[in-house]
């Protein structure tokens, strides 16, 4: 059984003999004030309080970027280095599922998505692929 965190949400997954199930997803709700810290939604990466954040997206803009090809690499990476750590076997199976996942997580999305200058930057790229 691998337990996989990514931003907002938890995958619990296993091997089973006919391929990778899901058992378990849970969406970490996460309630913001002024004074807690806040970290890059794509990559975690702690950006200090609400009020320091520079970059905003709605999820208009998100949903934008993934239907015109952005992927959360960082985020992706370091999933990937977590399970090979945990000696996981067919990481590649598993990182179809959590991306799967992360883009469900996009669209059902319904709040501003706080990024770090960097996430900020190549999703910016993906945005203005539209109508291109
Ligand atoms: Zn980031």
């Amino acid at each position: 059984m691998t337990r996989i965190e990514i931003p907002s949400e938890t995958l619990l997954v296993e091997m089973g003999e006919d391929g990778l199930n899901i058992l378990e997803t849970t969406m970490q709700m996460s309630c913001r004030d002024e004074s807690a810290p806040v970290e890059c939604d794509i990559c975690s990466k702690p950006l200090g309080k609400m009020k320091d954040v520079k970059h905003i997206e709605s999820p208009e803009s998100i949903t934008i970027a993934v239907r015109n090809g952005f992927k959360p690499e960082q985020m992706l990476k370091t999933t990937e280095n977590m399970l090979k750590e945990q000696g996981e076997e067919k990481p590649a199976e598993i990182m179809e599922l959590v991306l799967d996942s992360w883009k469900s997580i996009v669209d059902k999305s319904e709040t501003p998505w706080a990024l770090c200058e960097e996430c900020y930057k190549s999703i910016q790229i993906y945005i203005k692929k539209r109508g291109s």
